[in-house]
């Protein structure tokens, strides 16, 4: 049995990582979840997961979180500071990261100090302080596990190969809901479509920075940093179909590819079920002959 920790509960990532985890309840037990100001959702998440502790980030919300969780063996805390404490209990083994921007990176660097596996859904982390957090992953002997589908990708593309160092990675993006269009189409879109992203269905800050394809650029410093590459050796290329999450090109010219449809409880259930790979009922299996 896993226990797991996920900060940021309430968001898209931490939804379809408690997904995961009632699908895998022999598994996988939830010790920690946190939210930042979705009470609402964080009590019914508690009271269906029954974590050990919850935290609710914004502090004015404790005693609603307290008084609706009264009767369970659940202890509520509240405040930024909290989140950065539950990280380091006992009884956790691994940390998904799952909260957005760059309030996931004290509580990450908690983790890292405490010997707790990281699954690492906050790329902010990476972007802020990538060369840190590798060094201190490091010192401390603990594993990050890549939660970000091409992450993840380049990460299973990697397994066995630990005396090929790869001569470059290709990350692919599928180029958002505005691929095509050009500068003066680009001048009229609006929030609402940016919004909605062709194959992912992710948190609003995410999506956003797909259809800029900011968050390629992100992604690009996310892998410089996981896989201790050089900026040369991280190569884009747009892929619509995001059916190939991602390669890895070797010094004798093969290429190593994942592949899978489109939905974040992969790689997430690969992160937590690392080095396992473990059955999964929910994607539909992939049929070649389905592709245009
Ligand atoms: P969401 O916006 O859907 O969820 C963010 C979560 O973090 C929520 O639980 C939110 O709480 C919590 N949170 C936000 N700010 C704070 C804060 N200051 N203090 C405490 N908690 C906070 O984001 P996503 O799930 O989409 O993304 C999470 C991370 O994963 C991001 O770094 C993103 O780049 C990365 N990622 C996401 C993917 C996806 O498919 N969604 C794919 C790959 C990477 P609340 O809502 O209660 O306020």
């Amino acid at each position: 049995m896993k226990r797991i920790a996920i900060l940021g509960s309430t968001g898209s990532i931490g939804c379809q990582a408690l997904d995961v985890i009632e699908n895998h309840s022999q598994r996988f037990e939830v010790e920690v979840l946190t939210a930042g100001k979705n009470k609402d959702l964080l009590i019914e998440q508690a009271i269906r997961f029954n974590p050990r502790h919850v935290v609710i980030g914004e502090e004015s919300m404790y005693k609603d979180v307290r008084d609706a969780l009264s009767s369970f063996p659940i202890m509520v805390h509240s405040g930024y500071q909290s989140i950065i404490d539950c990280v380091t209990m006992k009884s956790v083994d691994i940390v998904l990261t799952a909260m957005v921007g760059f309030s996931g990176l004290l509580p990450t660097i908690s983790a890292i100090k405490n010997h707790k596996t990281i699954a690492l859904a906050n790329k902010e982390t990476m972007v802020v302080a990538g060369s840190l957090i590798t060094r201190m992953a490091a010192d401390n002997k603990v594993d990050i596990i890549p939660v970000d589908s091409e992450h993840s990708a380049i990460f299973q593309c990697l397994q066995g190969e630990s005396n090929n160092p790869p001569e470059k990675i290709i990350l692919t993006a599928s180029g958002g809901p505005f691929r095509g269009k050009n500068l003066k189409e680009l001048e009229k879109v609006t929030c609402d479509e940016a919004l909605k992203h062709p194959n992912w269905n992710m948190g609003n800050k995410i999506t956003i920075d797909s259809a800029t394809l900011m968050n390629k650029g992100l992604e690009v410093i996310e892998a410089r940093w996981l896989f201790n590459l050089l900026p040369e050796q991280i190569e884009v290329i747009i892929h619509p179909q995001s059916i190939i999450h991602s390669m890895v090109q070797f010094t004798d010219g093969s290429i190593k590819a994942q592949m899978g449809l489109p939905d974040m409880r992969l790689p997430i259930q690969y992160a937590l079920g690392y080095p396992q790979r473990i059955k999964s009922d929910f994607l539909p299996r992939f049929l070649l002959f389905l592709l245009p």
